[in-house]
């Protein structure tokens, strides 16, 4: 079934112990766009500024993205981040945030994503999640993504926008940052109290956290010897997630614990270099062997 995904497309520049990368491609949509489309086709819709560097578009080359709703907006620039990472690896600091064309209106959506049927609003203001998910009103899954950016500066809108979504992804700060909750399972239980159905919480190299009204699932992360940057991580993770959920095309927790479980194994493999750089070099049959590797450690 058809899968969108609204978020930042962004220029980014990375600090890790492991190396620099200076002005590349990023941004949540992106890493969440690039990780779907080894399970089926995704829509993007989003914007950029004169700036963005024409070679960026060859990225999408390896991947099968739908850009007829990315627009390059004329006097506009693009949104950017730069970010360093501590020795751990876990943590981060933003050095750096330009919203730039972010802060101005979504591009229309093209009338050919009318019937998209699985929407995933990724990491950007509140007020773009909520306008792409008015224009879908019989969508059968809306996931949206959030940070704590938009907790401290829009959190009137993002409340708003959790009472009209099924799923909400974030990482374990940012629970806590949300519900002022101290513990993760309560912080989970407090989220699906104001909203969506199922809470996923990603805790970095120790897993994610299922909250559903279903059941819970704690899962650990793929173990990974050579972790590069983990920028992306949690946008590839629900990549992952939601593209294995629109092409199965079942919300039951059961499938969701499975689509977890591939989200788990993508944001392995990007986390193992910069950028894209990583997802370029793999196919859906790297994907399924590291997912049986993870199947069998689990076996208990
Ligand atoms: P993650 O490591 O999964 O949190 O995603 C990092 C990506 O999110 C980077 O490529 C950034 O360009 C992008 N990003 C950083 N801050 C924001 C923000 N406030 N809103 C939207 N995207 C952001």
């Amino acid at each position: 079934m058809p899968l969108i995904v609204t978020g930042s497309i962004g220029i980014d520049s990375v600090h890790a112990p492991t190396g620099t990368a200076t002005d590349v491609l990023g941004g949540s949509s992106i890493y969440f766009a690039a990780a779907a489309s080894f399970f089926g086709p995704v829509r993007l819709v989003g914007a950029v500024g004169e700036d963005f560097p024409d070679h960026f578009l060859e990225t999408f080359n390896h991947f099968a993205v739908d850009l007829e709703g990315l627009e390059r907006r004329a006097g506009s620039k693009t949104f950017r981040w730069t970010g360093r990472y501590h020795e751990n690896m876990n943590e981060r600091d933003t050095l750096e945030v330009h919203l730039n064309v972010l802060a101005e209106a979504l591009p229309p959506i093209p009338e050919a994503y009318r019937d998209s049927q699985y929407i995933f609003l990724a990491n950007t203001d509140p007020g773009s999640q909520a306008q792409l998910l008015d224009s879908f009103p019989d969508r059968r899954l809306a996931v949206a993504d959030t940070m704590d950016l938009w907790i401290d500066t829009q959190k009137s809108q993002l409340l708003a926008l959790l009472e009209r979504i099924d799923g909400l992804v974030l990482n374990d700060a940012e629970a806590i940052m949300l519900t002022g909750a101290t513990n993760l399972v309560q912080a989970a239980e407090v989220i699906v109290a104001m909203g969506p159905r199922f809470v996923v919480i990603k805790k970095g190299e120790h897993g994610s956290l299922l909250v559903h009204e279903d059941g819970h699932l704690a899962l650990p992360a793929f173990p990974v010897r050579n972790v590069v940057d983990p920028t992306g991580a949690g946008d590839s993770f629900a990549g992952g997630m939601m593209g294995y959920l629109a092409a199965a095309d079942d919300i039951s927790i059961r499938t969701l614990r499975t689509a977890m479980a591939y989200g788990t194994i993508i944001a392995s493999f990007n986390i193992e270099s910069f950028s894209l750089d990583r997802m370029k070099q793999i196919t859906r049959d790297d994907l399924d062997r590291r997912f049986e590797g993870f199947r069998a450690m689990l076996e208990l």
